[in-house]
């Protein structure tokens, strides 16, 4: 059934930036949405009315800024893949150290934040293994400290608050519903690899296009330059462990490791050890780390997402001084 036809509009003036410009409308609305505070509120409700506003200001609202975003981030310092607890740690550490670098985070997901909204087996609680606690005070997330370790009290409370954290950053620019497609490359011969080459940027697309390729054809992607990027998309899945089944495919890593079977207390050391530059211009981070390695499942302790995204931003801005010091893109 087709919604029903539009049967008044207010006809607004606009300006050649397609703003509003009806001072009429201002003038027969004055008073409306006036409220300062909630306070000025109590007891209004029968007269209570939104100030005013036409459907395509919403649009504009949202399309200008979003065409700006992706004008912006055409040309980034760094794009992070995947905002889960690895990436939105990285994004966080990068944010807050280099307000001087542009950083675009592309998540294949509506709702950024991956596994960590839940603890284990769906359960509310996150247990964090000390030293991760030090990220945790960092960010601000209350939790109760057991000794070895600290809970924090849902999972929720940890990935809101960190990701509130991250979207504040004027740097920093969230693509969300956009999936990664492809790694761009650049040719970076080496004597014992004469076909290596070096990560230059990503390859986008709608999540919802991505998905379609099988059934459509010819959707085009998009895509985003930058010096370095740092993939966070989680163990093996539909869209996880992206960036490095993408390097086995194009022969710049011979095979996977494979992730192994769970090991709480060696799985966390060595996904924070291993964090690093996989290939030139590409650092990996988080769970997709174990099926580079073979490194063994954690389960639901999450210390190690945290940590490995902390020192994935310090390989970063280290590799970043480097290039520059080179004068390289
Ligand atoms: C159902 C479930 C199963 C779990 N299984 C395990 C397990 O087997 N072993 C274990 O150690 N821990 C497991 N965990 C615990 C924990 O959630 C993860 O280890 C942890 O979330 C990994 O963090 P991460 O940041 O590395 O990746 P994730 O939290 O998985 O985040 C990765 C993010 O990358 C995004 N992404 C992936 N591909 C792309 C792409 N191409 N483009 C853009 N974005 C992309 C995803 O949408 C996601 O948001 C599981 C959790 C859940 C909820």
């Amino acid at each position: 059934m087709s919604p029903p036809a539009a049967t008044y509009d207010i006809p607004v003036a606009t300006n050649g930036n397609g703003l509003n410009v009806n001072k009429d409308l201002s003038v027969k609305t004055a008073g409306r949405g006036q409220a300062k505070t909630l306070a000025e509120m109590e007891n209004q409700w029968e007269s209570f009315t939104f100030a005013p506003i036409r459907e395509s200001q919403v649009s504009r609202a949202m399309t200008r800024r979003y065409f700006a975003d992706l004008d912006t981030y055409a040309e980034s310092d760094i794009v992070i893949i995947g905002a889960g607890s690895c990436g939105l740690s990285t994004a966080y550490m990068l944010g807050k150290a280099r307000p001087d670098l542009k950083i675009a985070i592309i998540e294949a997901g509506v709702a950024p934040g991956g596994g960590a909204w839940l603890g284990g087996q769906l359960f509310s609680a996150m247990v964090m293994r000390k030293p991760a606690d030090t990220f945790l005070n960092d960010v601000g997330v209350p939790y109760d400290d057991e000794g070895d370790f600290v809970v924090v009290k849902h999972a929720a409370l940890f990935t809101a608050t960190l990701l509130a954290k991250v979207l504040a950053f004027p740097n920093v620019k969230l693509f969300n519903a956009t999936a990664v497609e492809d790694l761009i490359t650049r040719p970076a011969p080496t004597q014992q690899d004469p076909k290596a080459v070096r990560i230059a940027g990503v390859v986008t697309n709608w999540t919802l296009v991505a998905m379609h390729h099988d059934d459509q054809s010819c959707m085009d992607p998009n895509t985003i330059n930058a010096p370095l990027v740092i993939s966070t998309t989680g163990h093996d899945g539909p869209f996880g462990a992206f960036s490095v089944k993408r390097l086995v495919s194009m022969q710049q890593l011979p095979a996977l490791g494979g992730m192994r079977g769970l090991d709480m207390r060696s799985a966390e050391d060595a996904i924070v050890k291993r964090t690093r530059e996989i290939v030139p211009g590409l650092i990996v981070g988080g769970m997709e780390l174990s099926e580079v390695d073979g490194a063994n499942r954690m389960g639901p302790t999450f210390g190690a997402m945290a940590l490995s995204g902390v020192k994935a931003a310090e390989v970063a801005l280290a590799v970043i001084e480097e290039r520059m010091a080179r004068g390289g893109e």
